[in-house]
């Protein structure tokens, strides 16, 4: 059967590059493709772009240009800043805070870190994903390094109390680090006022290609590097710069810098619009995540009786991108770790539906979705036995 329809639904994973950041992208291939290391003119000129997406991105968030670090990719924001941050406070301490709902990339980096000699405690969360402050505060110890909370959660869309976390750790001398890849370009940051040492951000989650980042590094932290070899990004990262994709990663930002107010009200509003018709024409399912305190285009469901691969292989044959747990983890049968760590059981953890949402997404496409999610998931609870089982248990109540 050919697909008529396509609704992409899972910009969580990664988002559509604007045809203006390609645009802005494409003289640096073919054209001014120089290496801004080189002395002649025609390469020293590619300082300006970069020095531009720099001030750009500096801009953002209160920041200042010296402070941006260009990386590959969020993944490598978030281990350099833990890593190195570990290595480079370790005479101080060798406790690091982070939390159980943190991306892989966290929690994998983490878990490296603590088979070489680095004690970690992973703080539980409440039932909405939010760090409870108290339970934050009682985890640090005197040998407390550093604290890395994300800012907002790629599944549940649950954004954490950041500014009350930075504050805390700035009054006990403790780092605190954020991964921001899901809010940044989403929500508004700024890392005076939230207190944040450090902050990682990613190209691809925000319109711009995949394979480049930031990492956000507060003057007078001192981290050393990461990638080891030539004196780019003021020695600390070394490797010829990626000019296009820097280019296209400040393109992004100021795209969504310039549409952040208009975006969240608009989205936000067809993101409740999502989940009002969902709960109220879907019997048996449940918001997980905060009703408020969420990303603008975050939506995530359970559906009590229902395999959440099954959905997504129903919601994909009538044309709908959506996600069940994490990219990273789908094809392994464990439930997202991020649903069990906010108190669901694994039965009701695997029916998960995540659809997270753009500035293209219409009111149409929502109209649409709920429209075949209602009929999938009752075609599907019509096969399921555990629903079976459920509603004649009910019926002899
Ligand atoms: C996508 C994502 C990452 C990884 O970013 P990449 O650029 O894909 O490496 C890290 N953290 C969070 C919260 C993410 O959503």
């Amino acid at each position: 059967m050919e697909k008529t329809k396509m609704i992409y639904l899972d910009n969580a994973a990664t988002t559509r590059c604007k045809p203006e950041v390609v645009e802005a992208m494409l003289p640096y291939f073919t054209e001014q493709y120089g290496n801004a290391s080189a002395v002649y003119e025609f390469a020293s000129n590619m300082k300006e772009p970069i020095r531009k997406a720099r001030e750009t991105i500096a801009e953002s968030l209160g920041a200042k240009p010296e402070e941006i670090y260009f990386t590959s990719c969020g993944t490598e924001a978030d281990n350099w800043a833990l890593k190195a941050a570990a290595e480079a406070y370790q005479d101080k301490g060798n406790h690091i805070i982070t939390t159980k709902i943190e991306h892989h990339a966290i929690l994998h980096t983490g878990e490296y870190l603590e088979k070489r000699g680095f004690e970690v405690t992973y703080l539980d969360v409440d039932e909405f994903g939010r760090v409870d402050l108290d339970v934050l505060k009682a985890a640090i110890r005197p040998t407390t390094i550093l604290i890395s909370v994300m800012f907002a959660n790629n599944e549940i869309g649950t954004i954490e109390p950041v500014k009350e976390i930075g504050a805390i750790a700035k009054e006990r001398g403790i780092l605190f680090h954020t991964d921001a890849v899901q809010a940044y370009g989403h929500v508004p940051i700024q890392v005076d006022e939230m207190n944040i040492d450090m902050l990682s951000a990613s190209g691809h989650k925000i319109n711009a290609p995949k394979g480049v980042g930031f990492l956000y590094i507060r003057k007078g932290v001192k981290i050393g590097s990461f990638i080891h070899g030539g004196a780019q990004e003021r020695r600390r990262r070394a490797g010829t710069e990626n000019i296009p994709y820097i280019v296209g990663l400040a393109k992004a930002a100021g795209m969504h810098q310039d549409s952040m107010g208009k975006d969240m009200e608009e989205v936000t509003a067809l993101r409740d619009y999502l989940i009002d018709r969902v709960l109220t024409e879907i019997p048996y399912v449940r918001l997980n995540g905060h009703r408020t305190k969420r990303l603008p285009n975050n939506a995530n469901f359970c559906f009590q009786f229902i395999e959440g691969e099954s959905l997504l292989i129903m919601l994909d044959m009538a044309g709908i991108c959506g996600a069940s747990g994490s990219a990273c983890t789908s094809g392994s049968l464990d439930p997202s770790h991020v649903l069990l760590a906010i108190g669901l059981p694994h039965e009701i953890a695997h029916g998960s539906l995540r659809l997270t949402l753009s500035d293209e997404t219409t009111k149409e496409d929502i109209d649409y979705v709920v429209d075949q999610l209602k009929e999938i998931v009752a075609r599907l609870r019509d096969m399921s036995p555990l629903y079976e089982d459920f509603m004649r248990e009910k019926k002899e109540r």
